[in-house]
């Protein structure tokens, strides 16, 4: 969750089609080392704009002092620095995705692993400084000794965690944003707001209609670092999207390119042909790391992955002469073009 989102963070763009309707809300700012947008169309509800981004705002540092790396006093990163291994009490946001990230991995063979953190800011992703110094084998080796979720033990009533490794660190960014965005959708449904749109660092919710009552359209981007232009149109009807790549994020070094996602497998970044990932469920934290998980896991196994848990995916994937799209039947109702 840091500057480096910065650069990447815009995965998805939303199409000007909801315009001069008088009552379409904007709130922006940064969080989370990239930025957020809110649209709302608040037509017939009373609302005092300043008082509403405050209250987002609140939510937002809240998770953020909870989930950071980059905050050196937040929740995760007291968790991350002690060395005990005895039963620790943590807050409910970071139980619940915490918990969460362990289902994911579980779901995924280990593909999305919340204990890579060590071997992120080996790689120059994490709040270490980027340094663009390949790894050995060695260091590597000796890094991911000290990573693997079956490191971590929960007791669920009393929402505790422990380490059996002093030396293990979490890493939440392929997570927390998705988490973050499912909070604020849940204060606008508290608040009677019906139709907006809620993103994240390219992470979505949207709900009911745009201004234009039609749903709201998010562009997924063609796979490639040099341009921005749009490959599909996405209606987000009542459903959050999250969307992972390796071609915002990432160093290139002797011709080679090195993503931000890490293989836990290999402890190294992901070498295949997938170039990016967009996953529709009705939560934004599971769509968020399941679509960090079908990075690492690659096209094929993604698919059937996707089918078995009933989850709408598509992917861009890197061929000889460009890119191909491939998705599942989940996804097609909700394609546009
Ligand atoms: P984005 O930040 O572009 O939305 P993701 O949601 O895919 O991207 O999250 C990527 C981040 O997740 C990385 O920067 C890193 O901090 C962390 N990460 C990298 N590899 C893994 C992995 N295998 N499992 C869980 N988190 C990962
Ligand atoms: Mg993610």
């Amino acid at each position: 969750m840091q500057k480096v989102f910065l650069i990447i963070l815009v995965l998805v763009s939303v199409c000007a089609c909801q315009s001069q309707n008088k009552d379409l809300l904007t709130i922006s700012n940064l969080t989370m080392g990239t930025s957020y947008s809110i649209k709302i169309v608040a037509n017939d509800i009373k609302y005092d704009k300043r008082a509403l981004k405050k209250d987002i705002e609140t939510i937002l540092a809240k998770i953020n002092q909870a989930m950071s790396t980059y905050i050196d006093d937040s929740e995760l990163s007291r968790f991350n620095h002690t060395k005990s291994t005895a039963w620790q009490s943590i807050s409910d946001d970071l139980y619940e995705v915490i918990e969460h990230g362990i289902r994911i991995s579980i779901l995924s063979d280990g593909a999305f692993d919340i204990t890579v953190g060590p071997l992120v800011n080996l790689w120059g992703f994490g709040p270490d400084p980027f340094t663009q110094n390949i790894p050995s084998d060695l260091e590597i080796a000796s890094i991911k000794q000290h990573t693997g979720y079956a490191k971590l033990s929960f007791d669920k009533s009393s929402k505790l965690i422990a380490k059996s490794d002093p030396d293990i660190m979490l890493d939440l960014s392929g997570i927390a944003k998705g988490y973050a965005v499912d909070k604020i959708a849940q204060y606008l449904d508290g608040h009677g707001f019906n139709n907006y749109l809620v993103e994240i660092g390219g992470e979505l919710i949207g709900k009911g209609t745009n201004a234009a009552e039609q749903s709201w359209k998010i562009g997924i981007e063609k796979a490639n670092p040099l341009s921005r232009i749009v490959q599909a149109i996405v209606g987000l009807d009542n459903i959050a999207m999250a969307t992972s790549g390796d071609y915002r994020n990432y160093f290139e070094k002797d011709g080679v390119r090195y993503s931000h996602t890490i293989n836990p497998v290999t402890g190294k970044p992901i070498t295949h042909t997938l170039a990016s990932v967009t996953v529709l469920t009705a939560s934004a934290m599971h769509a968020d790391a399941l679509a960090t998980a079908f990075m690492v896991s690659g096209p094929e196994k993604s698919l059937s992955l996707a089918n078995e848990l009933g989850v709408a995916l598509y992917m861009l994937i890197k061929t000889k002469s460009g890119f191909e799209e491939r998705y599942n039947h989940l996804f097609k109702p909700y394609l546009i073009h």
